[in-house]
């Protein structure tokens, strides 16, 4: 079978891999490089193009494949796109019609509307084939006539990473695509089990692809334009290439091997980040640990964050749940991440801890509560930074442990009083640590357009900017820190135009506010600093003016 194909992605969410956008799966590439081995062309659709304009169907239908990449298991809110809700996926199955219909990723393992509700494997109806285990290799056995099913490797995988790369300039926010590049798979936690919600031990032992493997896909999607990457598909990035055993010991040779072939092969990148790294792995190997993070220090971008899964800050949901780290250790690795990347680069810190809290885990009480805010709180008190806190309910899937043993339901309350804590007396004094007033935010760029716009810089969990100034999608601009929400910061683009702001945008000024924003308005045009100054006082955004 060969001809035209469509991969519709219903965007995927894992505890390992991200491919919402602005980020782009791994999943999509190597099935459009299976595709094109099978002698198909290849088209790509989101599913939000396919919502903003259902008349795309049409496309589908007079195309000979179909295949849908989807499913998240691990619960997200997300400003750049929403995943394919299981209606939707049913009724691409039944409502798309002519081309062969194949389904794949994640979704085979269960769908939950949202965090705090088991996921259940569901039948869905209207597609010819299911693609079990790893969706590119399950597709090429089902195209060369086989079962459509398959488990990962990495020998068939590598050169469709590939051959698929064109794919990236298809997506809707080419060029500010994210790749995400993928390093490993399996957990070595999961050799006594893995913590007990999670999805990866499914993988099995951690199985590392080559540096020559990661540089060959890199420099495929720098060729075809791609220049902000995340080393984002592997549980810990600190551990890539490691030796066996639960925790091994990093090895900064094989990480330095990993970025400089990445560097090499994507020169002029603009974003190179990482995600997912063990807190255990950095307390219990503390100079290897801190060997590695200055490697990816040397060779990453700005603005980085290495995610922990800190999950609680109870030892009896630790141990209840097989947790990879106890508060101790989390405590001792948000140290030395901030000691080795607290440093500034291009105006904000190189490279800061993010933490994951995960509710409803056996064994939790009302006190697990009281404890997770004492643990954020010393984190304040003794001056860390934390990039954000992340606070979930868990999502539990059949075949893990918390599917069947949970505590979801049991304190909704206190949850909710939980989250209420970390938004007011957490994230608002941690993100004034981390972009004080007048840091200018480089390459913000707008994704939702109102009055009141929002973008991000890309990179992993990018602070979210709202601009008080209605802006095309899309815009790309430097913007200077003028004020906090809870969970985002205001700023205003950069070089701000003070004789040209309008009103709303000006009473954002530090020093201006609602009470001086008539008299600077009447004073205006000003000729230059001094003007502006003796009307509204000297401020930290002073030096980023413009008359
Ligand atoms: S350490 Fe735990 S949460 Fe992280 S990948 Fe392994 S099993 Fe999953």
């Amino acid at each position: 079978m060969s001809g035209s194909a469509f991969i519709l992605d219903g965007y995927v969410d894992e505890p390992a891999c991200l491919g919402v956008p602005p980020y782009l799966s791994p999943y999509i590439r190597t099935v459009a490089g299976a595709l094109a081995g099978h002698g198909f062309t290849v088209r790509y659709l989101t599913i939000d193009q396919l919502r903003k304009d259902p008349l795309r169907t049409a496309e589908l239908n007079a195309s000979d494949l179909l295949v849908m990449i989807a499913g998240v298991t691990v619960p997200g809110k997300y400003l750049g796109g929403t995943p394919a809700t299981l209606t939707e996926i049913q009724q691409i199955g039944h409502m798309v019609r002519g081309p062969k219909k194949l389904l794949g990723g994640p979704i085979g393992l269960g769908y939950a509307g949202e965090g705090g509700e088991k996921a259940v494997r569901q039948v869905i109806g209207g597609f010819d084939a299911l693609l079990s285990g790893e969706p590119a290799i399950a597709l090429d056995n089902y195209l060369a006539g086989n079962d459509p099913a398959g488990a990962l490797d990495y020998t068939r995988t590598d050169p469709w990473s590939i051959a698929g790369a064109g794919v990236v300039s298809q997506h809707p926010d080419f060029p500010y695509v994210m790749c995400e590049l993928e390093t490993a798979r399996g957990c070595s936690h999961g050799a006594t089990g893995g913590c007990s919600f999670c999805t990866e031990p499914f993988y099995g032992m951690p199985r590392y692809r080559t540096a020559d493997a990661v540089a060959g896909e890199v420099a495929a999607l720098y060729a075809h334009g791609a220049r902000h990457f995340r080393v984002g598909r592997q549980p810990d990035i600190l551990a890539y290439g490691a030796g066996a055993g639960e925790y091994p010991a990093p090895e900064p040779e094989n990480v330095e091997g990993l970025f400089s072939a990445i560097r090499a092969a994507a020169p002029d990148l603009k974003t190179l980040h990482i995600d997912n790294t063990n807190p255990a792995t950095i307390a219990r190997h503390e100079d290897a640990a801190r060997e590695t993070l200055r490697v990816i220090i040397r060779h990453h971008t700005s603005g980085d964050v290495a995610a922990f899964g800190m999950e609680t800050a109870d030892p009896a949901v630790v141990a209840a749940n097989n947790l990879k780290a106890n508060a101790d250790e989390v405590f001792r690795a948000i140290g030395i991440v901030n000691e080795e990347g607290g440093m500034r680069r291009d105006n904000v810190p190189e490279l800061l801890p993010g933490i994951n809290f995960v509710c409803g885990l056996a064994g939790e009480t009302e006190q697990t509560y009281d404890l997770n805010e004492q643990f954020l709180a010393r984190v304040l008190k003794a001056g860390l930074m934390v990039r954000r806190v992340n606070i979930r309910q868990v999502m539990p899937f059949e075949g893990t442990r918390a599917y069947t043993e949970n505590t979801l339901g049991k304190h909704e309350r206190r949850f909710k009083k939980f989250k209420e804590f970390v938004r007011t007396k957490i994230d608002l004094p941690m993100l004034q640590r981390v972009f004080p007033l007048g840091t200018v935010l480089r390459d913000v760029r707008v994704e939702v357009a109102g009055d009141l716009s929002f973008g991000r810089q890309p990179g992993s969990y990018p602070i979210l900017v709202g601009i008080p100034l209605r802006l095309p999608e899309r815009t790309v601009t430097d913007a200077v820190v003028v004020d906090w929400g809870m969970r985002s910061v205001t700023a205003l683009p950069v070089p701000v135009r003070i004789n040209e702001l309008p009103a709303s945008a000006v009473r954002w000024l530090p020093g201006v506010g609602k009470k001086k924003v008539a008299a600077v308005i009447a004073k205006r045009p000003f000729g230059d600093l001094a003007a502006y100054r003796k009307v509204a006082g000297g401020s930290v955004v002073d030096g980023v003016m413009e008359f």
